[in-house]
């Protein structure tokens, strides 16, 4: 896509976000800290208030006419967002985010102190302290950039292994995972594989059955939604055999009196879903999920490949800038460059408070939830710019002035 592509599709979509009308430092706020959380479009903020003004009731439960109307908003959203990953509704558990899918497949597979997990050690801590908990955690080794060196993966694989578990997109250097040859290693060997899709939901089409995974977990706020919701994909084998994890209202058919009986849980996914959903959140991913579809992830995609080589190039190109993972290729990451700025007696938590109190571009600064990362790459921090489809080049060039001025 050329310059002039990516930034009339930013052009486009970029007046659907009220967020991007505000001023920070005096002009214009430039956001690229969509790895954290992205802006919401208007259909996303409309789908919510809707709700609260439309149809304000509980889901499943209601007989009367408000909740019949919550409930066929909130089951829609959820055949939305099984379809964008080619699952179908009842493949999904929704829970609060990314995190709480990990942890419920930790919890799940029940695994004993030598149980080990196989997993990058540049994972994000929500794909790393599961498995301190949970098993024996068996990090792969990275680069000096914090890339997996994912050769060493078969060797990692021994009888113990009870899981492998990937994020599809690393979250420091925008790196996409080989997963159809990690899936390929480990089915070999007999291995369930669980995809993290946290950073890749919004960037890549994320087709379940193509990529081969056995669990996939998703969060709605990196993905235009309202945060408090998210998913975890499974297949119905799966999740049948997956103990129960919370209990309580909603997940169970009957409960019987002591002395009577016991109480009887629901088939999965409702057996893992006690107590009232994220429902407003819910009908929001759903908008979120249709939002991006109306793009087209392809375009999305397109969108994204051009950005990443306009922002490592930008950046690479500025003296006393290191940027993490700069020569693999746009068509291997997203949009997303993680760097250390060389400012003396500056922080590079300081570097991001100064480009948003003297630019107003927003970034991150610090650890990004990686320490294992950051101590084996020997980085005191870093500072991580993520833009998304309505980011012009503009909005680069502005962080790119910064920076250029803070090294300087
Ligand atoms: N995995 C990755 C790669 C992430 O970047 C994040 C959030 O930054 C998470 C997991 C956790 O997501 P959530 O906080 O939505 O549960």
């Amino acid at each position: 896509m050329s310059h002039e592509a990516i930034n009339d599709l930013a052009r486009r979509i970029r007046p659907e976000f009220p967020l991007l009308a505000q001023e920070v430092a005096g002009q214009g706020v430039v956001f690229l800290d969509n790895a954290s959380t992205t802006p919401k479009p208007r259909s996303v903020i409309s789908a919510v208030t809707a709700y609260y003004e439309q149809c304000s009731a509980n889901v499943h439960r209601g007989v009367h006419k408000l909740g019949a109307e919550s409930t066929r908003r909130y089951d829609e959203a959820r055949l939305e967002i099984a379809s964008l990953v080619g699952a179908r509704p009842d493949e999904l558990v929704m829970v609060r985010g990314t995190t709480e899918a990990i942890n419920l497949v930790a919890h799940g597979l029940d695994l004993g102190k030598d149980d080990e997990v196989v997993f990058p050690a540049s994972e994000h801590h929500a794909n790393w302290i599961p498995w301190r908990l949970h098993g024996k955690p068996v990090p792969m080794a990275i680069d000096c950039d914090g890339v997996p060196q994912w050769d060493t993966l078969k060797s990692l694989i021994t009888p113990r292994t009870k899981l492998v578990a990937i994020g599809h997109v690393s979250n420091v250097t925008g790196a996409i995972a080989p997963v159809e040859e990690v899936v390929a290693v480990a089915h070999e060997a007999g291995i369930p594989v669980l995809l993290d899709a946290a950073q890749s939901l919004s960037h890549l089409p994320v087709d379940v059955k193509k990529l081969g995974v056995d669990f996939l977990a998703g969060s709605s706020h990196k993905a235009f939604g309202p945060s408090g919701v998210g998913f975890l994909y499974s297949t119905r084998d799966w999740l049948a055999r997956f103990p129960l994890y919370q209990v309580g209202g909603g997940m169970v058919s009957l409960n019987e009196d002591i002395g009577v009986g016991g109480f009887t849980p629901r088939d999965a996914p409702f057996k893992f879903e006690a107590g009232t959903p994220a429902i407003e959140a819910t009908i929001g991913f759903g908008a979120a999920v249709r939002w991006m579809r109306a793009i087209g992830m392809d375009h999305v995609r397109q969108h994204d490949v051009a950005m990443a080589k306009y922002l490592v190039d930008g950046l690479s190109d500025i003296p006393g800038v290191r940027v993490l993972a700069a020569k693999l290729p746009p068509e291997r990451r997203i949009a997303l460059a993680t760097f250390v700025v060389d400012a003396p007696s500056m922080t590079q938590e300081n570097v991001a408070r100064a480009l948003c109190d003297m630019f107003g571009v927003c970034v991150s600064g610090g650890f990004h939830c990686t320490h294992v990362l950051h101590a084996r790459a020997k980085l005191a921090g870093t500072v991580r710019a993520s833009p998304h489809v309505f980011n012009t080049t503009e909005d680069v060039d502005r962080l790119l002035e910064g920076v250029r001025e803070i090294a300087g």
